[in-house]
């Protein structure tokens, strides 16, 4: 038997008692994953319905039915035992509120900057980032504006608002990294490696940064790759070349 546990997030608690019971499943699952793949397991719990829904026939709301999907790769059988016969959630119960708010917020922080650090081109370190960042203009006043939520000053950056946050010195939109001014020419470089082309480079740079206007940017520097013009020019069409006139009928000129 292995024992593991966890507390729920603030969102999580706002769950009904029996996607809270069916969420507990799926966490243990993929905690326990390098212990349980690849055989067949028990799954021992408290809360009767969860029999059935994890069972062959069940018909889940949308949520649940995810969970259900994501434990597909696992082989379980759900087995309920009364709660008087089984002490749930022994270890949860010890800690205290406090202890869990401080955990959630610690986790929280360290998945933003795990973002942040994905989000970094390789060839780029997080701190030269950070600090083209500290220094550039605009993104000085964008995190100016995402702390008042006004964006008189950088326009550009108001329609995705709601998208961005900060870390240090470091704008974040969504899951991408906004760029300083400096550094674009140096992403735009970076993305264009192998003259993959206008659609190409664009996608390299969407799957990390973002700034106002890139994507122009980036046809704008393959149309002026000097390699890629050389390559992409076709061959000059041939000159015409007339078929000299024979001197009678029934004459080919040799
Ligand atoms: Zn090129």
């Amino acid at each position: 038997m292995l024992c593991e546990s966890e507390s729920l997030s603030d969102c999580e608690r706002k769950y009904s008692q029996t996607e809270r019971e069916a969420l507990g499943l799926v966490w243990a699952c993929e905690r326990l994953h390098p212990y349980i793949y690849g055989r067949q397991f028990t799954l021992v719990t408290d809360h009767k319905p969860l029999e059935v829904i994890y069972g062959p026939h069940s018909k889940p709301c949308a949520r649940i039915e995810r969970w259900v999907l994501r434990l597909q790769p696992y082989d379980f059988k759900v087995k309920h035992i009364p709660g008087k016969r089984n002490i749930a959630d022994p270890l949860s119960r010890l800690l205290g509120e406090t202890a869990q708010r401080e955990k959630h917020h610690h986790g929280s922080d360290e998945y933003v900057r795990f973002v942040a650090v994905s989000a970094t081109p390789k060839a780029l370190t997080t701190r030269e980032v950070e600090e083209a960042s500290a220094t550039d203009p605009e993104l000085i006043e964008v995190r100016k504006a995402i702390t008042n939520g006004r964006f008189e000053n950088c326009k550009a950056y108001a329609a995705v608002a709601n998208e961005l946050c900060v870390v240090g010195y470091l704008v974040l939109r969504g899951t991408r990294i906004v760029l300083p001014r400096s550094l674009h020419a140096q992403a735009l470089t970076l993305a264009h490696e192998g003259h993959l082309g206008i659609v190409g480079t664009k996608q390299h740079l969407r799957t990390k940064v973002w700034w106002p206007g890139m994507d122009r940017a980036a046809e704008k520097h393959c149309n002026e790759c000097h390699g890629c013009q050389i390559v992409s020019r076709p061959d000059p069409p041939e000159l015409l070349r007339p078929t000299p006139l024979p001197d009678g009928p029934w004459r080919t000129q040799p």
